[in-house]
């Protein structure tokens, strides 16, 4: 395992915390209606001036749910990526055993985009040009 590769399972950790106390935060809806936290339920500590359209109950809750899917994709993704870099070898053991047909990790760096160049199988029987 290489030294930045130490580093992931913190990285990971701290985006983990991160996206909980990011649902874990009150917010406030459309600058006028505060909401709890999204993890206690979302709802409205304040009511809405009755000239504006907000409906506080089903608004706060709308919104905390959108923050909650937001920090529960954060998290998933962070303990992908972590996976993926804790996983990472240049080539995989099929290629590296001659069996190129058999690799399935080359997709891994490709579906991550930038984010992944690197981390899949960096065998050459994948240089193909698309
Ligand atoms: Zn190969
Ligand atoms: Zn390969």
């Amino acid at each position: 395992m290489t030294k930045e590769q130490k580093v992931v399972p913190f990285a990971v950790l701290f985006v983990l915390l991160l996206s909980v106390a990011w649902s874990m935060i009150p917010f406030k809806f459309a600058d006028v209606v505060n909401c709890k936290a999204p993890l206690f339920g979302a709802t409205p500590t304040n009511s809405a001036p009755p000239t504006s359209f907000i409906d506080p109950v089903k608004d706060c809750l709308s919104k905390g749910k959108s923050r909650l899917s937001v920090s529960a994709v954060t998290a998933f993704v962070a303990v992908l990526a972590g996976a993926a870099v804790l996983s990472f070898k240049p080539i995989s053991s099929s290629c590296a055993g001659g069996d190129h047909e058999s690799c399935r990790e080359w997709w891994l760096a490709a579906a991550m985009g930038d984010a992944g160049a690197g981390l899949g199988c960096q065998c050459e029987c994948h240089a193909v040009d698309w």
